[in-house]
């Protein structure tokens, strides 16, 4: 039986091509051995049981309306699609929803950076993940929940396997509260080659480390690293001042801006945004912007990741976003 299997492996270059772009996604083994099975459709979707002679019922045991194929379950099923379409994927995906998986997988990774099919890659695992719990008797998780949760764990697990120079850096390099009477703006940017987007991310909190009120957001454009770091201040700044927040404290993980906004620089290009933050800095009555530890701003880039994978502005008023709530309260009890 095993031994038919093998006539389906091609030797075809750009297969191995291919199969090598997709062992070297930065994403946990089973994940890639999920991806492996869904691409050969060996999966146990209801189908596929049928397929190998397992007497059961062929239909999606999710919405019992058509025949649960890897596809299907993993791009078509209506909660599947929900959860697309909260990502920033939903445009490749709607267009291909009629494809095997296996196509779907071949095109989209010619179409997207080797960052975003890690990501498409880690949603179609986590949406399996959640069809089993349904096919053993769990419930029907909320589309929102699903989709926050797999971001948010796609970007702890990105920062965790990354940056683990930076981030074991703590004790002086971990999140400190702001001087009293003083609210502490951490903001980040994320900005990777040859995607037409940057994330941004903004979190501001009082004395005691809690939350009252974050931002992340997608920016479509490309820009440079420092750009996108003034942009994200831009953001979080306005964000501040829209909620009525003042005596503020700013911290960036980026040296350049500080020197940039403290040095006073004569810049041709970035002056005009310079501009705009000394003004919401003064505005702010802000007692200064400090450079920190990428560590000491991981509530900032946690909120980084998700604005860069979700598709719309996401803003929190007097409310923790749970992508961050671990790393809040890890940064309030340092
Ligand atoms: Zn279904």
């Amino acid at each position: 039986m095993e031994s038919k299997r093998s006539e389906s492996s091609s030797t075809d270059s750009s297969d191995v091509l291919w199969w090598r772009k997709l062992w070297s996604l930065p994403i946990p083994p089973k994940a890639r051995l999920f991806v492996w099975r869904a691409f050969h459709e060996t999966l146990p979707t209801m189908v596929s049981l049928n397929h190998r002679g397992i007497d059961c019922d062929v239909t999606c045991p999710r919405c019992t309306d058509v025949m649960e194929s890897c596809s299907h379950a993993i791009l078509d099923c209506p909660i599947s699609q929900m959860v697309w379409r909260m990502s920033r994927f939903w445009k490749v995906i709607e267009k291909r929803r009629t494809m095997s998986f296996a196509d779907f997988l071949r095109i989209t990774s010619l179409e997207v950076t080797l960052e975003d099919l890690a990501l498409v890659c880690w949603l179609a695992w986590k949406l399996w993940c959640e069809r089993n719990k349904i096919v053993h008797g769990g419930e029907e998780g909320d589309p929102q929940a699903i989709f926050d949760l797999s971001i948010a764990s796609f970007g702890e697990w990105q920062a965790l396997h990354r940056a683990p120079i930076q981030s074991q850096v703590v004790g002086s390099d971990a999140w400190s509260p702001p001087q009293s009477g003083y609210l502490k703006l951490n903001i980040d940017a994320s900005v990777f080659p040859s995607s037409d987007h940057i994330g941004i991310g903004a979190a501001i909190r009082d004395d005691k480390g809690s939350i009252l009120g974050a931002v992340a957001k997608s920016v479509e454009g490309s820009f440079s690293p420092f750009v996108a770091e003034c942009l994200a201040l831009c953001e979080g700044l306005r964000f501040a001042k829209e909620i009525e927040c003042a005596n503020i404290e700013v911290e960036t993980d980026v040296i350049n801006v500080v020197s940039a906004v403290v040095d006073n620089r004569e810049l041709s290009m970035e002056g005009p945004i310079l501009e705009d933050v000394k003004q919401l800095l003064a505005q702010l009555r802000s007692i200064g912007i400090h450079h920190i530890g990428r560590s000491a701003n991981y509530v900032a880039h946690l909120l980084v990741r998700f604005g860069f994978n979700s598709n719309c502005t996401n803003v929190w008023i007097s409310e923790t976003p749970s992508v961050v709530s671990n790393a809040v309260y890890i940064d309030a009890n340092a």
